[in-house]
């Protein structure tokens, strides 16, 4: 953040005017290409910048009309605070910008397009892993700081799905269900559905693969997945298919979200997927009504 409060960084704005143009003479923002990629363009007034904040709990909407500049924006923070820790949410934002950073050098060194929804997770899961070191409690799961034991409703204008699957080898049949939850907390639809797979990582991908292409189907474009099997969830957000048995449906997976710039996948723990476990196993016992999701029983209402 010294950095950046003393406009250091080396953005292309940056670079042309150290260079006096030689060799720099395009300093155009590799995301837009309509303003000077200057950093308090790309934190602030680049439209993928904008959806970041949009994204992010801070829920921020940066405007360029009296812009204090980087380091008065900085002295200024505590309002931008809404939890009432400020030296948690100092921390938050410091890593959101860097990850801001990190994001555009994927874009301009790798040719990597990210989401503004995966720039917020992963500013939120550097985050946790600093704060799970001063704390020097162990980790949980980098992505569910904040949501350890009770779901949480996403952010506005999001959906959140969450799937389970259960796989029986002795039946060779698995189920897998899910659950749409806006941000106000209501239950939008619940399907359930049944497919046969070789294993418990194999009926995870297919359950999500279920979905996402439900998702699709229906038209939803801003969704957050949650899954409780961290395989699967880890192997998508790193693009490292490297279990081989579901390796082809997580390809496909990645494939079907790749249009969907707010699609996003999250590992939250089994407490945070009551609701469709409870469905997994109320089925697997045919306790389950038929018409579920249009009739919720009480006992599944009371975990929504
Ligand atoms: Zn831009």
């Amino acid at each position: 953040m010294w950095k950046t409060c003393h406009n250091i960084v080396p953005s292309k704005h940056v670079l042309k005017r150290r260079l006096h143009g030689k060799g720099h003479n395009d300093d155009l923002c590799p995301r837009c290409c309509e303003e000077s990629e200057s950093l308090e363009h790309i934190l602030f007034f680049c439209p993928f910048g904008q959806a970041i904040w949009r994204a992010s709990d801070f829920s921020y909407s940066p405007s360029s009309i009296g812009f204090p500049g980087m380091f008065k924006w900085w002295q200024k923070l505590p309002s931008l605070n809404k939890n009432g820790n400020l030296s948690e949410g100092l921390y938050l934002i410091s890593f959101l910008c860097w990850t801001f950073w990190k994001s555009r050098n994927r874009l301009v060194f790798s040719d990597m397009v990210d989401s503004p929804i995966k720039v917020w997770l992963k500013a939120q899961e550097a985050f946790s892993e600093f704060s799970s070191f001063l704390t020097n409690k162990p980790e949980i799961s980098p992505c569910t700081r904040r949501e350890t034991s009770q779901w949480t409703p996403p952010n506005p204008g999001f959906l959140k799905v969450n799937c389970d699957a259960s796989f029986d080898p002795n039946i060779g049949v698995d189920s897998g269900d899910v659950i749409f939850r806006d941000e106000t907390r209501s239950f939008i639809n619940g399907k359930l559905f049944s497919f046969s797979s070789r294993n418990a990582s194999c009926a995870e991908a297919l359950a999500l693969r279920f979905v996402i292409t439900s998702d699709v189907d229906s038209s939803f474009s801003h969704v957050v997945f949650e899954s409780d099997n961290l395989g699967v969830i880890g192997r998508i957000n790193s693009k490292t298919l490297s279990a081989w048995e579901s390796a082809a449906i997580e390809q496909d997976i990645l494939c079907i979200a790749t249009p969907f710039p707010f699609f996003s996948f999250k590992f939250v723990n089994m407490l945070c997927n009551k609701a469709v476990d409870w469905v997994a196993k109320a089925t697997r016992l045919g306790t389950c009504p038929n018409n579920w999701a249009s009739c919720i029983p009480q006992e599944l209402r009371v975990l929504l």
